[in-house]
């Protein structure tokens, strides 16, 4: 028997971070995922690749200091070994920074890459890490078209009143200092499914969507569209996430640099890694070991999570001035899907808005489980969807390839 069909449509996706590699073959048609894994440490001590395949979980280690280029060559001969290349129509990338230049899915070609290279000013580590990745796919995978996806694209169509910082213009002008947003193709993915869930039209369907996982960020969407996103320039302004402090007072910055003698990059580490959920609890950035804590008493862990859910609630009700009518807030990513606790607590924050929380429901959505868990009363609902940015990739990716 066949495992896929003739009509499959095998694409691999890579996302690139850093140090690290995501990658999966998703079937456009499906969502399912025949194999998927992480390449870790990259260019470290210790790299290795973690796969699944038909059920089984293997560990491949690689040399110390190998890094992008080597984790795609083991890639390709695992793809290969599989005899999973036969069936693959295109490789798509997640690239994480498009700037104003892309503002959908395109096929990456000299220009494109030009495109992302530019943009990757604003975003160096990352953009670094998808060049690489594009740069190793296409010579890995020659003759197969190359797709980006960007994480900015959604919120391209956010208007200058919520895209400007009250800088001076010219930042704007001359170095595109603005706010473009992050975790675009999620929020536009649980928007799409929760509106077939509610069974209403998203080009007439305003939500607010909370992306809730080590980063974190929220989007009022209002008939289908972004309107404004609590990412900026970079993803780190807006909510507080695992160690990233979210929004701060700007003039934190001269106080660190005179008082405490602190240079720019030791700013950057602070904000980035030091921050967030870690640096309230100093216990941990993983929401899970807070919340298990806070249960027996911890009071910096009740501080973090309390915290994270009052900004949280504050940024979305900051959007109901875009937004004025609500049908529903969207739960997703590995916190908004699973921390019941968290909902709850973000639900109740913002019962003016006509929310509320049917308990059994609310315990009852999990482990990538979709569900209402307002109660038939409420005038807006809450919803918990999973988020599924990889088959989002793949569908773009599929497309594009169909056309050509
Ligand atoms: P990433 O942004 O790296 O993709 P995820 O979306 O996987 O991250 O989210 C990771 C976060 O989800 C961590 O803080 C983790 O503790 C949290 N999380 C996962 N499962 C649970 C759970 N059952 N309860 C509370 N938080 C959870």
């Amino acid at each position: 028997m066949p495992t896929t069909s003739p009509k499959s449509q095998h694409v691999l996706v890579l996302n690139c971070g850093s140090s690290s590699l995501k990658f999966a073959i998703i079937d456009a048609n499906t969502g399912h995922e025949i194999i998927s894994g992480l390449a870790e440490r990259l260019g470290a001590t210790t790299p290795s690749i973690k796969y699944k395949f038909n059920g089984a979980k293997t560990v491949i280690n690689l040399v110390a200091g190998q890094a992008h280029a080597e984790a795609i060559d083991t890639l390709v001969s695992l793809i290969k070994d599989h005899s999973l290349d036969e069936q693959l129509i295109a490789v798509g990338h997640r690239v994480v920074h498009g700037g104003e230049h892309f503002t959908q899915s395109v096929l990456i070609d000299e220009k494109v890459i030009a495109g992302i290279t530019q943009a990757a000013t604003l975003a160096p580590l990352h953009g670094h890490a998808n060049l690489l990745g594009i740069a190793s796919a296409q010579a890995s995978f020659e003759g197969l078209p190359q797709i980006a996806v960007f994480d900015t694209a959604f919120h391209q169509t956010m208007n200058e009143v919520a895209y400007l910082y009250a800088l001076p213009y010219k930042l704007y002008t001359e170095f595109g200092v603005r706010r473009y947003g992050f975790h675009g193709t999620s929020h536009f993915y649980v928007a799409g499914q929760t509106a077939k869930l509610l069974n209403q039209p998203i080009e007439q369907s305003n939500f607010i969507s909370a992306h809730l996982g080590n980063g974190c960020s929220v989007c009022a969407i209002k008939n289908g569209k972004s309107v404004d996103t609590s990412m900026g320039l970079t993803p780190l302004e807006g909510l507080m996430m695992g160690t990233r402090s979210g929004d701060i007072d700007p003039g934190l910055f001269n106080f660190l640099t005179t008082q405490l003698d602190y240079t720019a990059q030791q700013i950057d580490n602070l904000l980035n890694q030091k921050s967030g959920l870690l640096g309230i609890s100093e216990l941990s950035n993983d929401c899970r070991t807070i919340e298990e804590a806070a249960v027996a008493g911890n009071k910096k862990a009740i501080l973090a999570l309390d915290m994270f859910c009052y900004r949280l609630s504050k940024q979305i009700a900051a959007y109901m001035v875009p937004l004025q009518r609500l049908d529903a807030i969207i739960f997703t990513g590995g916190i908004g899907e699973n921390s019941d606790i968290i909902r709850e607590k973000v639900i109740s924050l913002l019962a003016f808005l006509g929310l509320d929380c049917d308990q059994k429901a609310n315990l009852n959505a999990r482990f990538g489980q979709e569900g209402i868990i307002s109660s038939s009363q409420a005038r807006s609902k809450a919803v918990v969807m999973p988020t599924n940015e990889e088959w989002v990739i793949a569908l773009d990716a599929a497309n594009i390839a169909k056309e050509l």
